[in-house]
């Protein structure tokens, strides 16, 4: 996968900063800021969250230059349909089926539980509320983002096993944790994901090797990109763990560059999961003409089309767009050392 690397001023010529509003409030935040590149071979996305550093920064810089100045990484003889799961965040019971109808009632569900805002006895009855919504056929996957320890995740899990688990995502924090609750849950038939334990490209050896967890969660900005994820996903195959692929809350910019390998993931394995991209609903603006909005657990792939008017509406501040820009100018000169 061939990158023509542009110079830092062409690369500054190109960015447009956005900073669009987010329909739930996220990690604190209201707004999601992105930069967009009208790169020679296509739109691409650089969108590192704000409290990340430089190094980690860089890698998903990587991504935006494969994808706006690299060739086309997988053939584009792809399904435009991918299957996608929808999401429920920690919100009261009787909000739930409404949500799973609006959303044209995904096959796949993820519930978000544990946390801040929320309590064991609530996340049993948001989750109840999702299996009477999606019936027995329905998949439940839930995301605890570590916020439990290993007694919390085991008592909770085991609260909620007869309502049909598919999987567990990130249950507890440490890797020595992820291992152990693995090992207790299996004794349940239950399945441990690994996400916020795969931040970076080399941690998933370390997943590995730690027994931690039966499938990885993979997400190509923060991985660097179409190359290194792909990389991944075949170690992680190899080593026999189960792939999804999820976004990092993505415009459909990005979006559109994840959903390329779950498309082929689709075409090319038997035992795909439904992909977490699924999350354009919690962007209230985008910042292309066809926007990537799942529609009852379906998600139509197409190449991004700027929508200039957008870019131009949800311009960030001069302020915003000037901490950005000297966060690519620090980030660049990163990854030519
Ligand atoms: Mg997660």
């Amino acid at each position: 996968m061939g990158v023509r690397k542009p110079a830092i001023e062409d690369l500054l010529g190109t960015a447009h900063v956005v900073s669009l509003g987010l329909t739930t409030p996220f990690r604190g935040l209201t707004h999601r800021e992105a930069v967009i590149f009208e790169g020679p071979s296509a739109p691409a996305e650089w969108s590192p969250f704000l409290e990340y550093d430089d190094g980690e920064a860089s890698t998903w810089l990587s991504s935006a230059l494969e994808q706006g100045w690299g060739e086309p990484g997988i053939s584009r003889q792809l399904p435009t349909d991918i299957h996608v799961n929808g999401t429920i965040p920690a919100i009261p019971a009787d909000l739930v089926a409404p949500l799973i109808e609006k959303a044209g009632s995904p096959r796949t569900i993820k519930v978000k539980v544990a946390g801040p805002g929320t309590t064991l006895a609530a996340d049993i009855e948001r989750v109840e509320a999702v299996r009477g919504a999606l019936g027995p056929a329905g998949r439940i996957r839930l995301d605890a983002n570590g916020a439990w320890n290993l007694d919390e995740a085991e008592h909770a899990v085991r609260e909620m096993e007869h309502l049909d688990l598919e999987y567990i995502e990130q249950p507890v924090e440490s890797l020595a944790e992820m291992a152990e609750i693995r090992r207790r849950l299996s004794r349940l038939g239950i399945q441990v994901a690994a996400d916020e334990s795969i931040r970076r490209f080399a941690d998933l050896d370390q997943v590995i090797e730690s027994d931690a967890c039966d499938l990885v969660v993979l997400k190509v900005q923060p991985l660097g990109g179409l190359g290194a994820t792909l990389s991944l996903m075949s170690t992680a195959r190899q080593a026999g763990l189960g792939v999804v692929i999820s976004s990092a809350l993505d415009t459909s910019v990005g979006l559109y560059q994840a959903g390329l390998i779950q498309a082929h993931l689709e075409a090319t394995t038997e035992d795909w999961k439904d992909a977490g991209l699924g999350t354009m609903s919690f962007l209230a603006h985008d910042v292309v003409r066809a926007p990537h909005l799942a529609r009852g657990g379906l998600l139509t792939l197409a190449e991004p089309v700027l929508d200039h008017g957008a870019l131009e509406s949800h311009q960030a501040s001069p302020e915003r767009t000037q901490w950005w820009h000297e966060r690519l100018r620090r980030c660049f000169a990163l990854l030519e050392s």
